[in-house]
């Protein structure tokens, strides 16, 4: 679904982005991928994608500067000259009480989950609508766009103002034909979840709200993102797609 054009996935040397840049590769196209420093994990996923027969490219950025972002974004353009699809991937959390959150903290998540995302989709779509192309967004935001989460009080702030953020844009940029929409993900076994993954008895309570009773996997997370990518979901923009095994909206028997 994606020869001849070129996609970006922010925060792709592990987890949910390193998927979805393996997926979008594995579909056509060409990759450009980043994270803060390329190491290993990025060098095995361009070897992973020049199998495939695709070219990949590491761009080092940190995306939390609207410096970093925008230079991924002018970088980016330049490698395979030209960018079709931008996958806002890259977000942290942070476990605190909300009493004692402070400013880095606040910070760090904000400046990860929702200004690199918004400056980077505005570099990406100044190059859209200079050249005309059709540019695909999709965020990845999270069951926390839409359900509380204790103690991650800037975490939820973040995921929450992506949903409005996607469906403000996806209005604004309809007539240049530029389509954003939202990923939200559930539970999904990656690194950021190392904690939860080694603690038995929170992973079981955890498991008992989830319909289908068992964690996502990334490559679950990847196919949703290369459907919204492709033409496939031509006429969808604003929207969220839950990621979820039904957990955003499960019923709790009394
Ligand atoms: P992860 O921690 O495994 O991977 C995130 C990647 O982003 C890492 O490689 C990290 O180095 C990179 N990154 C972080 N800050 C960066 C920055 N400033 N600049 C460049 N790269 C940066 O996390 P994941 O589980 O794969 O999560 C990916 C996305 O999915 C995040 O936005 C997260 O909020 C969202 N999400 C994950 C889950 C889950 O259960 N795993 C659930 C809901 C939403």
């Amino acid at each position: 679904r994606f020869k001849d054009k070129v996609a970006l996935v922010t925060g792709s040397s592990q987890g949910i982005g390193a998927a979805c840049a393996l997926r979008l590769a594995s579909e056509g196209a060409d990759m450009i991928l980043n994270g803060r420093k390329l190491d290993e994990r990025g060098e095995k996923l361009i070897a992973a994608i020049e199998q495939m027969g695709r070219r990949a490219a590491f761009v080092e950025a940190d995306i939390s500067q609207v410096m970093g972002v925008n230079h991924l974004i002018t970088q980016a353009i330049q490698t395979y000259s030209r960018l079709d699809i931008l996958v806002n991937n890259a977000g942290v959390e942070k476990n605190h009480n909300f009493w004692e959150v402070t400013e880095t903290d606040f910070d760090l998540v904000m400046d990860t989950n929702l200004k690199g995302v918004f400056f980077g989709t505005q570099a990406f779509v100044k190059h859209c609508i200079a050249n005309k192309v059709a540019g695909v967004v999709v965020n990845m935001s999270s069951v926390h766009e839409e359900i509380v989460f204790p103690h991650f009080a800037p975490y939820c702030a973040s995921k929450g103002a992506l949903k409005m953020l996607t469906r403000n844009l996806a209005t604004e940029l309809a007539p240049f034909n530029i389509r954003v929409n939202n990923v939200a993900p559930g539970a999904i076994a990656t690194p950021i979840n190392k904690s939860l993954l080694n603690d038995e008895e929170k992973l079981g309570k955890l498991l008992e709200n989830i319909p289908m009773k068992k964690l996502g996997t990334p490559e679950d997370v990847a196919g949703i993102v290369a459907f919204l990518a492709s033409d496939d979901a031509k006429y969808v923009t604003g929207s969220t797609y839950f990621v979820d095994g039904g957990l955003t909206y499960h019923y709790e028997e009394q």
